[in-house]
């Protein structure tokens, strides 16, 4: 406050008493200052007025003392000099005035500025201490501020709830304290504040220390700070933990990754949509099947993928599953018609997945292409009964050869005896010696003629029926005879055969012919495999098996099973020869499976293979023999 009152009535009657105070005070100093200087005392109270009331009642005042100074005390006395005297007073009266009034202004100024300093100053708190507040509730992130020569002066309470140091711990203290000891060894600190005051500001990622040591992956932003004459003077740093945020990033990453994989490599096609029917990715295989590329597709409706009606009604289908969430095919597949970007349609069968994460609403779809599995369904129907054909005409085709070789005997006997019968007979006068020779021949004849009859109606049999006539029959006799025809020309190329039968493995329940064709065959590739290899051996082995079953085993010296064909060795047309038709091992398997046994292969240590099967025994009692 300037003037001591804002009422310029107070203001006005105060310089009024101010003016008759003076007069008093004169009248009582009269005595002592007598007429001298009757002026002066008004000029003060002039004075005063001016500096405590104002311009206008220092000019009322003025005038006032004017009118006492020059009535009292004594008006009779006036005189010309007092006439100039208060014409000087006058001036001497305006000059304080005006002074007084410099005085007042210049005072206000400074009142004024007072008031604004204040307000500033106070402003310039609140704002300190709001900030204040914020930087210490940001949470997760440290504040603090270096000097120039990178030790502490500002250290917020995110900064003690990050790093693990209090204040007081810390203020004062070099900046590499937050830093690991490799980083420190590398001069890093030195260098990073180097760069912030050369860019002014840098931000960064790297790894920092806790006070106990742990270290955390950081975002790291520090700012040069300089004076308003451009002088560096400190640094803030702000630094928050990230380790989270980027495990959950690299997380995501490698998610969307083996997402991709999946898209790109899942045999059905697969296409994902929004609520709204709009594609967000098209995996490779559904690329393939309509033709379109991911780009082509992604962005826009799903409905291009479909033909008539459903491309029509399809925003209508996800509209009413959402309204009523009745799912018609979420969940549980359905054939429609799809079409490609050529215009052409083929049948697919869609399975609907749908996945939520309380925001969004996504829909999986998987499409199998019909077109495809049918035709391959068909395929294999063809080829399934090419090779039942197949193997049916190789199997009678084997089959005949042995019967050929078998009948071979029969019918040579016969013709033989036939002939001496015929020759005996040429003579006009036969020896009646001869007679009993004769009818022996013709027995003999019959025999064979019954055997050649017997061989031929299984052949029938089988072919009609492909049922097994199982007889009980001695195995050393049957692996005799099936030796005598695989092993045709081995001896020729060197190959020794080895019999190791099991004294207990005596009578088998089969069917001879077939596990004769089965060991021939076995017979015969084996010796194929052993070829012209430095060890020639072949072992025909039996042993008992399970109780009940007898193990045939034939072995070879060879190269051993190519690898490529192991896991379907006993399948049909699987074969590494020129000429072989791949059907040998398949028939063997059929024929023991057929006797009741099975058939598997097993390498041997030291190279080439045994090729094992069983069958059923005849004598049970024999089960424990050695
Ligand atoms: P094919 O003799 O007509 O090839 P198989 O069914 O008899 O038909 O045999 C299939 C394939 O199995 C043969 O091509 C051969 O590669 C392999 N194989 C069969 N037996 C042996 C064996 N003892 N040693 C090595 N490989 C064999």
């Amino acid at each position: 406050m300037l003037t001591w009152s804002r009422s310029p009535f107070l203001r006005f009657a105060v310089a009024v008493l101010v003016v008759l105070l003076t007069e008093g005070l004169r009248f009582v100093l009269a005595p002592w200052l007598g007429d001298r200087s009757p002026f002066l005392p008004f000029t003060l109270a002039i004075l005063g007025v001016v500096l405590w009331c104002g311009f206008g009642p220092a000019i009322l005042a003025s005038i006032l003392s004017l009118g006492f100074a020059l009535a009292f005390p004594d008006p009779r006395h006036f005189s010309v000099g007092d006439g100039l005297e208060g014409i000087l007073f006058l001036f001497t009266a305006t000059g304080i005035i005006l002074f007084g009034e410099a005085i007042n202004r210049s005072r206000r100024k400074l009142i004024e500025s007072e008031r604004l300093t204040r307000l500033r100053t106070h402003d310039a708190e609140e704002l300190a201490e709001e900030l204040n507040l914020l930087i210490d509730g940001a949470p997760g992130y440290a504040i603090y501020m270096l000097d120039l020569a990178g030790n502490v002066t500002i250290w917020n309470q995110g900064a003690e709830r990050l790093l693990g140091w209090r204040e007081a711990e810390v203020m004062g203290r070099q900046v590499s304290l937050f830093y690991p000891p490799d980083a420190v060894a590398a001069g890093k600190p030195e260098r990073d504040l180097v760069r912030a005051a050369e860019e002014s500001r840098f931000i960064e990622e790297d790894w920092r220390l806790r006070k106990d040591g742990s270290e955390f992956l950081a975002s790291i932003a520090i700012t040069a700070l300089f004076t308003e004459e451009g002088r560096l003077r400190g640094f803030a740093k702000i630094v928050s933990d990230i380790t989270e945020q980027r495990a959950a990033e690299d997380m995501i990453k490698w998610r969307e990754s083996h997402l991709r994989s999946i898209l790109s490599t899942v045999p059905d096609g697969m296409v994902v949509i929004d609520e709204t029917g709009i594609v967000l990715s098209f995996s490779t295989a559904a690329e393939a099947l309509f033709g379109y590329t991911e780009k082509e597709v992604i962005g826009r409706n799903v409905s291009m993928l479909m033909g008539s009606p459903d491309r029509e009604r399809h925003d209508g289908y996800i509209r009413r599953y959402l309204e009523t969430g009745e799912k018609r095919i979420i969940g549980k597949g359905r054939v429609v018609f799809a079409l490609r970007k050529n215009g052409t349609s083929f049948p697919m069968e869609l399975s609907i997945g749908e996945a939520t994460d309380g925001m969004q609403r996504i829909f999986t779809g998987f499409i199998r292409d019909l077109t495809e599995r049918r035709q391959t369904e068909e395929k294999l129907q063809t080829l399934q009964s090419e090779l039942i054909h197949v193997s049916r005409v190789s199997a009678m085709g084997t089959m005949a050869s042995t019967l050929a070789h078998e009948l071979n005997q029969p019918i040579t006997a016969i013709a033989n005896y036939v002939e001496t019968i015929r020759d005996q007979l040429a003579d006009p006068h036969p020896d009646p010696a001869a007679f009993p020779m004769m009818r022996e021949a013709l027995d003999e004849t019959a025999k064979e003629a019954l055997r050649a009859g017997h061989i031929v109606r299984r052949l029938r049999d089988f072919v009609a029926r492909g049922e097994v006539e199982k007889t009980i029959e001695p195995l050393p006799d049957l692996i005799n005879e099936a030796s005598a025809l695989g092993l045709m020309g081995a001896r020729e190329k060197g190959i020794e055969p080895v019999f190791d039968l099991a004294p207990s493995t005596l009578r088998v329940l089969v069917d001879k012919v077939q596990i004769q064709q089965v060991l021939i065959n076995l017979i015969r590739n084996a010796c194929e495999a052993i070829g012209n290899g430095p060890e020639r051996r072949l072992t025909i082995a039996t042993r008992p098996d399970q109780p009940g079953f007898v193990r045939v085993t034939v072995s070879d010296t060879g190269a051993g099973i190519a690898p490529g064909i192991v896991g379907q060795l006993f399948s049909a047309f699987v074969s590494t020869k020129a000429k072989g038709m791949g059907l040998g091992l398949s028939i063997c398997r059929t024929i023991v499976e057929a006797n009741g046994g099975r058939i598997w292969m097993e390498p041997r240590a030291g190279g080439g293979t045994h090729f094992h099967f069983t069958l059923v025994r005849a004598e049970i009692e024999d089960d424990h023999g050695g």
